[in-house]
């Protein structure tokens, strides 16, 4: 029976370390990194996101501000509330609360934040660190993930790596975090399936990631022996909440399997509050506080 790999314990320890470090950089350098969430419109989803960041940098140190633009706001106006940000030295990092209104073009506000205040680690310039195998900050679900495997101590150096998604924000970034941790990294999507073929990469997995969003897409007898399994799919199926993997199966064959809900998802948060420390780190390495 697979260990439950659960992501509150390590979110915890995450943000012991990181309480302290704040503690230290603001010793240091008499400021504190400041996060600040732009929200365009209204939108009941994005309230809790804004309640979880508020808490989690709040219990960290980190100051935090929710700008709200009322529904109704231009793109221009949009845009010059980003330049603004950029330009506001007080302010060391920022996110775009999504979604925002349909007339607005939230792929161009979000490429108008300074790849030095981004976040979320999804600015082009931020992706291309990752590419590269240089980077401190990343797409906040992929460095959930790679902090749950890393907390199996199990390596991943040659390791079979199999991932199912191959989305911009999940699927992509972690693949390429898999490669630079020289696992022989597969990646699966829509053809993958339509063609056949996704069972076949599936038994192949050592490591399985699945990022696709279709509850129980992944069978359980396709799981191989002693493989880890992370499972960050989200779906509602009646009013449960499940993955994408049929956890029940999976659990028997897994050596390491993560829950849904409980898994990936108590991760995020900190993951943004991580990467929020780090640019505020390098800012100060480049007296730009
Ligand atoms: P997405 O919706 O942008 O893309 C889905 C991906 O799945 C695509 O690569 C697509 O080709 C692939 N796909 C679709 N049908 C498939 C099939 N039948 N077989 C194989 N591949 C298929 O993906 P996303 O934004 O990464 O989201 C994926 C899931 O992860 C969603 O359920 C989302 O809610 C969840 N998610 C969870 C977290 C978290 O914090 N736990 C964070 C982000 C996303």
């Amino acid at each position: 029976m697979a260990k439950l790999l659960e992501g509150k314990p390590i979110a915890e320890k995450i943000r012991a370390l990181l309480a302290q470090e704040v503690i230290e950089l603001k010793a240091e350098r008499g400021v504190s990194p400041r996060l600040v969430a732009l929200q365009i419109g209204e939108n009941a989803s994005s309230e809790v996101y804004i309640r979880n960041q508020k808490k989690a940098a709040e219990s960290l140190g980190i100051e935090y501000e929710l700008r709200s633009l009322p529904e109704g706001t231009s793109q221009a106006a949009a845009e010059k509330a980003v330049n603004d940000l950029n330009e506001d030295r007080s302010v060391t990092a920022m996110i775009l609360q999504l979604p925002v209104p349909g007339e607005i073009d939230a792929a161009k506000i979000s490429g108008l934040i300074a790849p030095e205040k981004d976040a979320e680690g999804m600015h082009p310039k931020n992706i291309g660190k990752i590419v590269l195998g240089k980077y401190s900050i990343g797409p906040c679900t992929s460095m959930a993930i790679m902090e749950l495997l890393v907390s199996t101590g199990v390596k991943l150096y040659g390791k079979e790596a199999v991932v199912v998604g191959h989305s911009d924000i999940v699927g992509k970034p972690i693949s390429l975090m898999l490669v630079n941790n020289f696992a022989t990294t597969t990646i699966c999507h829509i053809a993958t399936s339509q063609l056949g073929h996704l069972a076949d990469h599936v038994k192949r997995a050592e490591i399985l990631i699945v990022a696709v969003g279709k509850a129980g897409l992944i069978k359980g007898d396709w799981i191989s022996p002693g493989a880890i399994v992370i499972d960050v799919g989200i779906n509602k199926v009646g009013d449960k909440i499940m993955g994408d993997v049929e956890f029940d199966s999976a659990e028997t064959k897994a050596s390491f399997i993560t829950p849904v809900p409980g898994g990936v998802g108590p991760l995020t948060t900190i993951m943004l509050m991580r990467n929020t420390i780090e640019q505020f780190k390098a800012q100060a390495r480049a007296e730009k506080l």
